[in-house]
């Protein structure tokens, strides 16, 4: 039963080099997370868009999220969290 309430939180690290602290900030195509300045670079091989800051809290506690999709925070909890979903959004409609 999927439930809306990990607390283990692991921090995310850019993937184009081992030793890159910078903050993540972009996703590929393929899952791989980098920093701006790496991301940027990224973007001229494959497709990389910045993360939404509810993505990478999602990838923080090992969710998962789509590449192509622009699902809202909203709809996202309705696809994956269905009780978080309903507990959040029934008691009080759009
Ligand atoms: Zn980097």
């Amino acid at each position: 039963m999927a439930t809306y309430t990990t607390t283990e939180v692991r921090a995310l690290t850019c993937d184009m080099e081992t030793d890159c602290l910078a903050p993540v900030t972009h996703i590929d195509n393929r899952g791989f997370t980098y920093c701006k300045r790496h991301g940027v670079m990224r973007q001229y091989d494959v497709p990389c868009r910045q993360l939404r800051a509810w993505e990478k809290r999602e990838l923080e506690r090992n969710g998962s999220i789509y590449y192509d999709t622009a699902y809202t925070f909203k709809e996202h909890l309705r696809v994956f969290y269905p009780e978080e979903y309903a507990r959040r959004f029934n008691a009080q409609p759009d």
